[in-house]
């Protein structure tokens, strides 16, 4: 089975995708994500201009080959365009095998380790009364798990919290605005300090201790203002504290993890298994939050998680709306198939996009779960596709009180 042809497929159903499209010589098509949320034209180049020449009447079936032959064959290796366009060949190459064989992805991972993928919802507000609006909600639709995100008082916007409620109730997530350049927001590190433990206690008041919560820092904080973040909040049992502090510093945690039992989650802006290298071994986290579509595929992630379950280190796959539900369904078949699963991040997308992606993968009470349709199950209406053109979007830029950038 060779590759016949490769088709770059940019659209915009409510928020932009990068999707390649791989189709062999016996009429097979598979699809794979290659998003990267506000910097999306970089990596269809990058696959239009360098890869897409590359794959023609290669093998279908040699997967491990062409992703070496990519990562190795460029010379130039990892960084977030270069994994994200990979990524895409690769999920692209395993729904293609899989459908050879008849079989739902997760099957060739090694088949079902559970019967369904535990899923946590976003709940936030700008204050207390309409965050725990939101938390019902999200228990309502049958989420077991919340993540849970607030405005801090005398700052007007803050990750998590959009400006404008979303149709469920709650504010919504967003955060890539439409505009020639990034919205600017304004960040105070003592006020977040001194306000997220109440919020957390309030929570735990109203809603019993069962409730696994979440909470996303979004790499914000030094390594001692995490930790005593961290300490601060043990009373109320987090089910993780994640991005405590930016990425790139792995010795950081070890500081982090000397001072608090709160679980961390971290990596959703990682590339390769090196980016977790000392996180992992020295066993300073507990959960990994890449995404298939920006660590190269399902290829390297297996190999991540396995390398993970070594130091009983778990995943927690990023599933936010930037990922798209091609990249989504990905994470879901090794979610199911690997065992090491710890939970799975599940934001649905809009109506718009699923008339683009059209999908088999299923939510029902708190759980989320591929479908038994042969590949990854989400295939793509191209005409639908053409209906919504790109749209150049940005997150926002972070800046403290006196003006300094700061992590966003
Ligand atoms: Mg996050």
């Amino acid at each position: 089975m060779r590759i016949a042809g490769a088709d770059v497929i940019v659209t915009c159903p409510g928020r932009n995708f990068v999707t390649l499209e791989i189709t062999t010589d016996d009429g097979l098509v598979g699809y794979g994500d290659a998003t990267l949320n506000g910097r999306e034209l970089a990596v269809a180049s990058y696959l239009r201009d360098h890869v897409v020449p590359l794959l023609a009447d290669r093998d279908a079936h040699r997967i491990e080959d062409t992703w070496q032959y990519l990562y190795r064959g460029a010379y130039w290796r990892r960084g977030p365009v270069t994994m994200a366009a990979i990524a895409a060949v690769d999920v692209a190459l395993w729904d293609i095998k899989a459908q050879a064989a008849g079989m739902p992805l997760y099957q060739l991972l090694g088949g079902a380790s559970r019967t369904g993928i535990m899923a946590y919802g976003h709940a936030s507000g700008r204050d207390l009364p309409e965050l725990l609006d939101s938390v019902r909600a999200r228990r309502d639709e049958g989420f077991r798990s919340i993540r849970v995100q607030s405005g801090v008082p005398g700052l007007e916007t803050i990750y998590g919290i959009s400006a404008a409620p979303d149709p469920t109730g709650g504010r919504g997530y967003e955060p890539a605005g439409r505009h020639p350049r990034p919205a600017e927001e304004t960040w105070d590190t003592r006020a977040y300090l001194r306000h997220l433990p109440t919020v957390f206690e309030a929570v735990r008041n109203e809603f019993g201790p069962e409730l696994p919560l979440l909470h996303d820092v979004h790499h914000r904080l030094t390594p001692i203002q995490a930790a005593t973040l961290g300490k601060a909040l043990e009373p109320y049992d987090l089910f993780w504290m994640e991005d405590c502090t930016p990425a790139e510093n792995q010795e950081g945690l070890r500081l982090v993890r000397r001072h608090t039992t709160t679980p961390l989650a971290i990596g959703e802006v990682f590339n390769t298994v090196f980016d977790y290298q000392t996180l992992i071994r020295e066993q300073l986290i507990d959960y990994v939050r890449s995404a298939v579509t920006h660590t190269g595929g399902i290829t390297p992630m297996r190999k991540l998680f396995d390398y993970a379950a070594l130091y009983q280190v778990k995943s927690g796959i990023h599933g936010p709306t930037d990922i798209s539900p091609v990249g989504m369904a990905a994470g879901l078949h090794l979610d199911l198939a690997i065992h090491n699963f710890g939970i799975q991040e599940f934001m649905p997308h809009t109506a718009e996009t699923y008339e683009v992606f059209r999908r088999s993968y299923t939510f029902s009470d708190g759980y989320v779960h591929p479908g038994e349709t042969p590949g990854i199950g989400v295939t793509v209406d191209k005409e639908a596709a053409a209906k919504f053109e790109y749209r150049p979007a940005y997150l926002p830029v972070n800046r403290l009180t006196d003006g300094t950038v700061h992590d966003w």
